[in-house]
């Protein structure tokens, strides 16, 4: 089998791939719904994949590997991988999971990361709320995440929250760094002990931080977080869109809590991983299929923590259909240090009718079942997408 062609249209910002073969299998994936500006970067590619064959996955990755980086430049080689996979299992008749060594479980648990619901503020009030609204949500998840600190606009909307310069108009979404002022810190641990508190024990909950915190208040922070039984604390020294990641710093504080401390979503390849993973620098890692090189990237990386006793909790966030898809094929195959992975609860519900693969939310009691259908699962429905293309990329359909 041969690559004959590689496109990409925006629907709905999310950039979505389509490989296509000499032998008419298709392969789809998709690039985080917020990264419009991805598609030039995947059409760049094609002249180092059209001729390859696809079902030789690895063979193809090694020609475009070298062009990803940390997010989000690593999401191109990413998607292109995850839509290769999807050929090489159609072409096989089977399941991608099946060709990464088979599934060990029948459900995938997943987690709900809280966005910003309206009205809602980073108040102590707000905060219960915002557990009352998580725990009423229909597809029952029992496993939560809280944007909030230097993650979210609390850093804005609490004044003196920190001693450091605020940021307001920055480019990248968690600008702001430094010390916590005592205010600051108190009023965050009473907002997030509010929302534990009103989940109770029935329910797990994780607090993405940062990046932003001095080693000190993180460790600060997690301290005082201990008797919450907190699944974990994510990206507090370095993460999201940070271009490099501080192991040594990360270790200083996981060695010194039982607050489990989590990072990686913005981590490129196994390689950048090896400093975290064999330092024992945290304590749960989130590489995300969409970044960090593909499904069997994320694979190699969860059985290599798991030699290291860290778990595994991969973001995806906004990831989209063909990327719960995704998540779902790999997860499906990690080994027992798999906690859960984020779902990808940003997308709208006409994908749902321009794609073939899912009747709706797949999520039973924060469970999804493992589909058998080949390939990743999902494809896209050609005509019923159509009216969702942007402006431009109407060849999509040739
Ligand atoms: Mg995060």
């Amino acid at each position: 089998m041969k690559i004959t062609d590689i496109k990409c249209a925006v629907i709905a910002s999310s950039p979505i791939i389509r490989i296509t073969t000499d032998e008419g299998i298709t392969g789809w994936s998709q690039i985080e719904t917020p990264k419009p500006y991805l598609q030039p970067i995947v059409l760049q590619l094609k002249p180092w994949l059209v001729g390859q064959d696809p079902v030789n996955v690895e063979r193809v990755m090694r020609r475009i590997r070298m062009r990803g980086g940390f997010k989000p430049w690593g999401a191109a080689v990413s998607a292109i991988e995850m839509a290769l996979w999807d050929i090489a299992g159609k072409a096989a008749g089977l399941p991608v999971y099946r060709l990464l060594g088979g599934k060990v479980r029948d459900q995938i648990r997943t987690y709900r990361t809280l966005y910003h619901e309206p009205g809602i503020k980073h108040t102590v009030e707000d905060y219960v709320r915002w557990a009352e609204i998580a725990k009423a949500l229909p597809e029952k998840f029992g496993m939560f995440k809280l944007p909030t600190s230097f993650h979210s606009s609390m850093v804005r909307e609490v004044p003196e929250f920190f001693y450091g310069a605020l940021q307001t108009d920055a480019p990248s979404p968690y600008p702001n760094r430094g010390l916590l002022t005592e205010h600051g810190f108190r009023h965050l641990v009473e907002c997030v002990t509010a929302a534990k508190q009103t989940l109770g024990e029935a329910y797990g909950l994780a607090v993405d931080a940062g990046p932003g915190y001095l080693a000190h208040d993180a460790l600060r922070f997690a301290k005082a977080l201990e008797h919450l039984h907190l699944l974990w604390v994510e990206d507090m020294i370095t993460g999201d869109y940070v271009p490099f990641v501080n192991p040594d710093v990360y270790r200083e504080v996981t060695a010194r809590t039982t607050t489990p401390i989590h990072t990686g979503e913005q981590i490129y390849l196994r390689q950048n991983y090896k400093a975290l993973i064999e330092g024992h620098a945290v304590n749960v890692i989130g590489p995300d299929p969409c970044d960090v090189g593909g499904i069997a990237e994320l694979k190699w990386i969860a059985e290599y923590a798991d030699l290291h006793g860290i778990a595994m909790a991969p973001h995806g966030t906004a990831n989209g259909i063909f990327g719960l898809a995704a998540l779902i094929q790999v997860c499906a195959t990690l080994p027992d240090n798999f906690i859960a992975f984020e779902y990808p609860a940003r997308f709208e519900p006409f994908w749902y009718e321009i794609t073939e693969g899912f009747d709706g939310v797949p999520v039973r009691d924060g469970m999804i079942d493992v589909p058998d259908r080949p390939g990743m699962g999902v494809d896209l429905i050609l005509d019923a997408a159509r009216a969702y293309v942007s402006e431009g990329d109407a060849d999509f359909f040739d």
